[in-house]
């Protein structure tokens, strides 16, 4: 069943809104004297039901803020509609993709006691055309590539999983392994059709409106609701291979890493700390990629001859384009059928500098174990700086930053809060030696933190608060501004 199916069939059961009481700060299903009627909608404005309890958590569950209605917007105008109503009535908004439960893990989306926008009821791709796809923001990126593949296309920079939906991405960053030439999905956004805090429908770009465009981009939802984006696309060619080598040493894989982003000879780059077979620290799988059209293979002496482990592991694995973009969807399938999905999950992303990059990540490492892991991924990689231009993006200095995530699973559940504080405290040192956190992790957050975050940006943000949103009425899960 498709999304506009399910929203319909949980519609059925849900009570639906009428009426907005201002001096009791309630909606009601039936107008009293006491009530207001709600704005005429396409869509509904939902009180009850398995909406409401999807939008109170999140891929995290750890956090659960619970909403007092869900809008599942008919059309933008109804995202207009609400927005200004809100700001009328002090009312909370904020945006969430909502497929499948959100994909943020502390809380970022939620909106205790106001309403949650349903963004994935917008979900319509307009146009593919040369070099350019126009979205709703609700669509996931996933079904964007199902669309562009056929015309040999496909955004540049896509995440290790893509079932994220484009709104999302773009308001929080979307990093992937080709980030180190294309920059991250926020740099690739061409053009941006938002409704700001104050309910305006504007289009921005690079040329009209380019403060609420710089603004909203990793703007974490602060200042607008991103409603439709034009999104670069590139050629691709069919084929992928893929290539893993092992290292014992972090700094002999992160060398050949920087080696290969310099030359540019790879078309995505990425690593990982997976646990030693030998039973104790960890052993480091560089993950490297060339694109092919059948018939032109990739010389694999060429590309991986003057790695430093080499001669030795390499595996060379090919796979159609799409089944390499979309490789994360089988072990996701996995974890939703073993009940592990529905764990809870203290991720850390972290950007770290370049320059400490390898004694910091061993530092963690060495400190972290599996129990504190839970079995989940470790990813290392660098990415070029100069390729990240929206100015939100908040990101160390230097020629190459790593992402540096432990992407863990509570097990057992009661763990998370214990790993949340480590959370905290590995955050600390990052912090101290320059490094940023990416806004999707599980590290708790007040006002001195995220000033200390945005640093010499910060005014700019809140600049950008008070014009596009000044009664403070998007997307509080965050924690920003609490006024
Ligand atoms: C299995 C998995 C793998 C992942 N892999 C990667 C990865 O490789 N790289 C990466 O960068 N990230 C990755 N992520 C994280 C992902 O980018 C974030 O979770 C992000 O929040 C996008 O998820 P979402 O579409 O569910 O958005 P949400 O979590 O719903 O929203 C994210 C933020 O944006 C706001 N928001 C949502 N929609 C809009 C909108 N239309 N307008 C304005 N604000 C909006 C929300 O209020 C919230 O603050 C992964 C997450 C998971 C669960």
């Amino acid at each position: 069943m498709n999304r506009r199916g399910f929203l319909r069939g949980a519609l059925a059961s849900a009570a639906a809104v009428a009426a907005y009481s201002p001096s009791r700060g309630v909606w009601a299903a039936k107008p009293d004297n006491d009530t207001i009627d709600i704005p005429d909608l396409d869509g509904e404005l939902v009180l009850a039901g398995s909406l409401l309890d999807e939008a109170a958590d999140d891929f995290g569950h750890i956090i659960s803020a619970a909403p007092v209605a869900v809008l599942i917007p008919g059309s933008i105008h109804d995202i207009r509609k609400l927005i200004r109503f809100a700001n009328k009535h002090d009312i909370k908004v904020g945006g969430m993709s909502m497929i499948g439960n959100t994909h943020s893990t502390y809380g970022q989306s939620q909106v205790g006691g106001g309403v949650v926008i349903d963004m994935s009821a917008l979900c319509e791709i307009h146009e593919i055309g040369a070099d350019y796809a126009v979205v709703d923001a609700g669509v996931r990126w996933v079904e964007l590539l199902q669309a562009t593949l056929p015309q040999g296309k496909s955004p540049p920079t896509l995440t290790d999983y893509i079932d994220l939906s484009i709104g999302g991405t773009s308001s929080v960053g979307g990093i992937g392994g080709q980030a180190f030439r294309h920059g991250l999905q926020v740099d690739n956004v061409l053009e941006l059709q938002v409704i700001t805090g104050q309910g305006k429908l504007v289009t921005c770009s690079p040329t009209k409106h380019k403060k609420l465009f710089h603004a909203v981009r990793a703007g974490l939802g602060q200042f607008a609701i991103i409603v439709r984006a034009r999104v670069r696309l590139v050629d691709v060619p069919p084929m992928a291979r893929m290539y893993h080598a092992y290292y014992d040493d972090l700094a002999a894989m992160t060398a050949d890493q920087e080696m290969v982003i310099d030359d540019d000879r790879f078309d995505y780059v990425e690593g990982f700390a997976e646990p030693h077979p030998g039973g104790t620290g960890w052993i480091y799988k560089i993950e490297l990629v060339k694109y092919f059209t059948p018939g032109d293979e990739p010389d694999d002496v060429a590309l991986t001859g003057d790695l430093s482990n080499n001669p030795g592991t390499e595996v060379v694995t090919d796979m159609p384009y799409f089944d390499f973009a979309n490789r994360i969807a089988p072990l996701v399938a996995f974890l939703k059928q073993i009940g592990a999905w529905g764990l809870p999950h203290p991720w850390i992303d972290m950007f770290v500098p370049g320059d400490v990059a390898n004694g910091f990540i061993q530092g963690v490492l060495d400190q972290t174990t599996l129990a504190d892991t839970g079995q989940g991924p470790i990813l290392i990689y660098p990415f070029k700086r100069a390729k990240v231009t929206t100015p939100f993006m908040t990101l160390p200095d230097g020629e190459n930053c790593y992402l540096f995530s432990i992407l863990r699973t509570a097990v057992p559940p009661e763990l998370a809060g214990q790993l949340v504080a480590k959370n905290r405290a590995i955050y600390e040192d990052l912090r101290d030696l320059g490094g940023k956190r990416y806004a999707i992790s599980s590290v708790p957050f007040d006002q001195q933190d995220w000033h200390d975050h945005f640093g010499d940006q910060w005014w700019d943000f809140a600049v950008a608060k008070l014009k596009y949103d000044p009664k403070n009425v998007l997307t509080p899960g965050q924690g920003i501004f609490t006024w």
